[in-house]
């Protein structure tokens, strides 16, 4: 049977997988997913000059480089958040526009932009003493910033070089979507008795492991998701960071981290909570 997928020449993340051939049983679980379109900026003075030849705003949504936040005496509930361990200004890793997502994504973060802070402090490494690889801790935050906040951020000049950790800026120009399918292991615990060849063969095929909206999670090893501290739920995964990639962060030896999301049960909503980490599965 591996003979089947590799006659097709199909790899994991593989934007094309229209013609390979999915038991019914699995079919049940298919998920689409959306993989950002990038592109990467030197500075932030070239963002600027691209912005101006282009006569528009650039998208929010990016990898890295400035957060829209409040700075000097403006808005300073949504100026950039510190690190709670060692209260150095934390960078931004993910942010997105809820407008500019594909249309047919959910809106599993509600109206607004999300930010995904994390201390990149190395003096002391907040990532290890504070445990930035499980979520809800002291050296990430995860938030999202209300419309009618976001209005009020974007009048008036946002500072070429805002204070604060920038890593190196990919905005992201579009979406191209793509489906996902749980991993074999995601499968035997979704109740799925079935293991087999084709089992084998579509474990190496989904789901994708780069940067993806929606989804199934790519899991190192093992399936772990954090529980909700609104309703001890299963968190979801709301996107995937992969390592090092349009993100210039190395998540130690895990290949992804994830942005999780719930807005609890049928019946028992609340609002989102959204949560970050990465020694999900490994
Ligand atoms: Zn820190
Ligand atoms: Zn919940």
């Amino acid at each position: 049977m591996a003979s089947w997928t590799q006659k097709l020449h199909l790899r994991r993340n593989d934007p094309d997988t229209s013609r390979l051939w999915v038991p019914k049983s699995v079919q049940l679980h298919r998920r689409p997913h959306w993989r950002p379109v990038t592109r990467g900026f030197e500075s932030a003075t070239a963002q600027l000059a691209a912005a101006g030849a282009s006569g528009g705003p650039l998208p929010l949504s990016r990898f890295g480089g400035r957060p829209l936040v409040g700075y000097g005496g403006l808005h300073p509930e949504w100026r950039r958040p510190s690190c709670g361990h060692c209260g150095q200004l934390m960078a931004l890793f993910l942010q997105l526009d809820e407008r500019e997502l594909p249309e047919a994504a959910p809106r599993s973060f509600g109206d607004g932009v999300l930010q995904l802070f994390y201390c990149v402090s190395e003096e002391p490494l907040c990532e290890a003493e504070a445990e930035a690889f499980v979520a809800f801790g002291d050296a990430t935050l995860v938030r999202v910033v209300p419309p009618d906040a976001v209005a009020r951020l974007q009048v008036g000049p946002q500072p070429v070089e805002s204070v604060g950790p920038n890593l190196p800026s990919r905005l992201i120009t579009g979406w191209v979507s793509g489906e996902d399918f749980p991993s074999h292991a995601e499968l035997k615990r979704l109740g799925l008795k079935r293991s087999d060849a084709v089992m084998r063969a579509l474990d190496r095929l989904f789901p994708a492991s780069v940067d993806k909206l929606g989804g199934w999670p790519y899991w190192k090893d093992h399936v772990c998701y954090p529980h909700c501290p609104e309703c001890d739920r299963e968190m979801d995964l709301v996107f995937q960071i992969e390592s090092a990639k349009n993100l210039a962060h190395t998540f130690g030896p895990a290949p992804c981290a994830y942005v999780f999301g719930c807005s609890g049960g049928e019946g028992h909503e609340h609002p989102p909570r959204l949560g970050f980490g990465w020694a999900y599965g490994a």
